[in-house]
């Protein structure tokens, strides 16, 4: 594989991933990616997601069970996530916004160097308490 299909593919991945805010998994990365490289495999795209994460430039999102998901990190915008138990949406909290969180507990001598929050609960379209928002297709309740 030369550097430029490298190149591309990367760049590709990126863009997808800078688009969406849904916070999407390979599977659904690959069939946008291949709307602009369409010979890309799956396994090209988790390689190239490998290799993002490792470049600190995408963050993983893992759950027991499930695939998956990715996270285009944005400069200069640190962000929490408050994930729904129901329909497993994922949405982001501007870290800016929530109160700085206690060390206490820690080990000894710890030192922090990133804190990432994950607010577990029912989005507000899963209680049903979503103003004005009607269920979307295919959502099931
Ligand atoms: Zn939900
Ligand atoms: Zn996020």
């Amino acid at each position: 594989m030369t550097m430029l299909r490298q190149t591309r593919q990367r760049q590709a991945v990126i863009e997808v991933l800078r688009a969406s805010r849904a916070h999407p998994d390979a599977a659904w990365i690959h069939s946008q990616v291949r709307g602009v490289l369409p010979s890309v495999s799956l396994g090209t795209v988790y390689r190239t997601l490998d290799a993002l994460v490792r470049d600190g430039v995408v963050v993983t999102l893992e759950r027991a069970g499930q695939a998956t998901r990715y996270d285009y990190k944005r400069a200069g915008e640190d962000h929490h996530h408050a994930v729904c138990r129901t329909c497993s949406a994922i949405f982001d909290v501007d870290a800016a916004l929530v109160p700085a969180i206690s060390p206490a507990g820690l080990p000894p001598g710890f030192q922090v160097t990133a804190v990432r929050l994950e607010f577990m609960g029912v989005c507000p379209e899963c209680a049903g308490m979503g103003q004005g928002v009607k269920p979307s297709e295919g959502h099931t309740i």
